[in-house]
């Protein structure tokens, strides 16, 4: 009877042992598999090349051209791009009162901006500035100077990076699902040039609307012609010229360009 009951203790510690065994493995084996997953998923996450930005909204909220009757126009030029998840205010007009009062007409709380990018340190750019800094003192301010080339700021929004042997002038660039947007300040450097440097930047890449000041008002019907040929040789499928354009460019774009010439002008809204 001993020896059959010390078999049995036997049995029980050995199955107790392989119990023990057998759910050790088994908190082992889930505690490894979810952090094996986790990894594989930041890997798999960090390859895929970033998507376009699907949802685009440009708002002109400050332009001497008019395009919104309930607001006031001033020289000078401001939009507000909306995307998914970021508020930015490309220039900032002339002056704060016109920009605020602008934008509180149009449902804009400036304390939504995520960062101003400024095109080219002129006044009617950056006149409004003081304005919005007061609303939100500690908004980071993309001047072109902080720039040396083209520069990716944000997923989808890039910067040509300051532009020009006078005035440095940089444009914003955002991939959208249809094409690269370009939006220029005054030009300066000159649209043509500023469309090239974005096309040698992303060879890949269609070019869906140039929008902003063309900075055309005084030049000749036949030149400007021959920048409304080379804008399609390169491909520009849409254009939305205001401030300093001139409007003269505005007609002759407009004859040109058709349903994709699009009035531009202060409560503007591109989607
Ligand atoms: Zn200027
Ligand atoms: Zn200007």
């Amino acid at each position: 009877m001993k020896i059959f009951n010390g078999v049995k203790i036997a049995i029980f510690v050995l199955i107790i042992l392989i119990l023990g065994l057998v759910i050790y493995f088994f908190n082992q084996g889930s505690e490894i598999q979810p952090r094996l997953s986790e990894n594989m998923d930041k890997k798999t996450k960090s390859e895929i090349p970033p998507e376009p930005i699907k949802k685009i909204s440009l708002v002109t909220v400050y332009d001497n051209y008019l395009a919104d009757s309930r607001l006031e126009t001033g020289w000078g030029f401001s939009c507000l791009v909306k995307t998914e998840d970021k508020n930015i205010l490309f220039d900032t007009g002339a002056d704060s009162p016109i920009l605020l009062s602008n934008m509180e007409k149009l449902g804009i709380n400036p304390g939504e901006i995520d960062f101003v990018f400024i095109s080219h340190l002129h006044e009617d750019h950056i006149g409004g500035l003081p304005g919005i800094l007061e609303i939100k003192p500690d908004l980071p301010v993309y001047k072109p100077e902080f720039f040396s080339g083209p520069v990716k700021i944000e997923n989808g929004i890039w910067t040509t990076g300051p532009l020009g042997d006078g005035i440095k002038e940089q444009s914003l660039i955002i991939e959208s699902e249809k094409g690269l947007i370009i939006i220029t300040g005054c030009a300066h450097p000159g649209i043509v040039n500023i469309i090239t440097s974005v096309k040698s930047q992303f060879p890949d890449k269609q070019l869906y609307l140039v929008m902003g000041g063309f900075h055309l008002f005084q030049t000749s019907d036949f030149d400007i012609k021959k920048i409304i040929e080379e804008f399609k040789n390169l491909g520009v499928q849409k254009v939305a010229p205001c401030h300093c354009s001139g409007d003269r460019c505005r007609e002759l774009f407009k004859q040109e360009y058709k349903d994709n010439f699009i009035e531009n002008g202060a409560g503007k809204i591109i989607n």
